[in-house]
């Protein structure tokens, strides 16, 4: 239906009373006289309406044209909308709507594989020193007396780990004392090791009846103290809870938040590291090894004897330190070259 209005020629004071209507397909607005002769007609993208504004009289200016004006919003409304605006012919094509979504897939992918570690690598090394401690702490409240129980070592054992700890820390960048050793008995955990943010190293007791050598063991914490020197266990909770707030992004899925405040122990029990820092951690622990003198393969040693125990085979299968530590047989003859 075509809307009445006033057609000012450009450049000219006087105007004509003039109607709008559009093409037969919707895609051109055209602008008649009296008489039916075209004043202007454009397609729709080129049109410059003003935006509905009370009863203010509507403007649309035509291309290399005049500009037609009228009164009639709800008209006006009817014919720029008909097939027309970005948005709406958005909505209409399933294509574009398939490629928008397959877009923000591809965006959300993006961020959960580069974005993510970028932004918890950020975070990690800007974190201050009295969150790595509240950290730990709500972690270790979490896990002692369920999974984490007062250690069964002997005295004398706990003092050999201890001056084991002690010794490998002095060689670390912070020093003996920025760096804490807790032994644990983990049944339900078995044979592992992980590191907490503030430089906290937690050694189960099952780990501790494996070790056959002094070295295997400075080993193992010369491997998480690197993960904490690098900041990779503050990355690890920064990142899983990331995902989470990122689906909820995404998705608008509010119970994704819920998770995040939930991850950490279990982010730091699963020491699901990616192999780049698990590599580096070994590298690390080499290094400070050589230092000493001592042997770093001998933390490749160890590696293979928990695997022979864990799976009775050369590579690892089942939950712990050492599976959880990828491929222990690369590792292994990594570290024997690096001696
Ligand atoms: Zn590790």
């Amino acid at each position: 239906l075509p809307v009445a209005g006033h057609y000012f020629q450009p450049g000219l004071a006087n105007f004509n009373a003039a109607s709008l209507e559009t093409s037969d397909d919707g895609e051109i607005l055209i602008v008649r006289d009296g008489a039916g002769t075209v004043l202007a007609q454009a397609p729709r993208r080129q049109v410059q309406a003003t935006s509905r504004l009370g009863n203010v009289r509507r403007r649309l200016d035509f291309p290399k044209a005049g500009r037609f004006e009228t009164d009639d919003n709800d008209g006006a409304d009817i014919l720029l909308r008909q097939n027309g605006g970005f948005l709406h012919r958005l909505e209409q094509s399933w294509r574009m709507v398939l490629a928008s979504v397959m877009a923000a897939g591809a965006a959300a992918a993006w961020f959960a594989f580069y974005g993510v570690p970028i932004a918890a690598g950020w975070l990690a090394s800007h974190t201050p020193p009295g969150v790595s401690a509240y950290l730990t702490s709500q972690t270790l409240e979490t896990l002692d007396g369920r999974l984490l129980h007062p250690t069964k070592l002997k005295p004398a054992e706990q003092r050999h780990f201890g001056a084991l700890f002690a010794q490998m820390a002095s060689h670390e960048t912070r020093g003996q004392g920025g760096y804490r050793l807790l032994l644990r008995n983990a049944p339900l955990i078995g044979p592992n090791a992980f590191a907490l943010p503030d430089g906290t190293i937690v050694l189960t007791d099952q780990l501790a009846a494996l070790v056959m050598k002094d070295d295997e063991i400075r080993g193992v914490f010369g491997h998480e103290i690197a993960h904490v020197n690098r900041g990779h266990v503050l990355q690890r909770i920064y990142q899983a809870a990331m995902v989470p707030a990122a689906v909820a992004f995404v998705t608008g899925d509010a119970t994704q938040v819920g998770h995040i405040a939930t991850v950490t122990p279990g982010v730091l029990l699963q020491s699901v590291y990616s192999r780049g820092f698990e590599q580096q951690a070994d590298d690390d622990s080499a290094k400070v090894m050589r230092g000493m003198s001592s042997d770093p393969a001998a933390l490749g040693d160890l590696l293979l004897r928990l695997d022979r125990k864990l799976c009775g085979a050369e590579n690892g299968c089942e939950p712990g330190w050492l599976s959880s530590h990828p491929l222990s047989a690369d590792r292994a003859a990594r570290l024997r070259k690096a001696r």
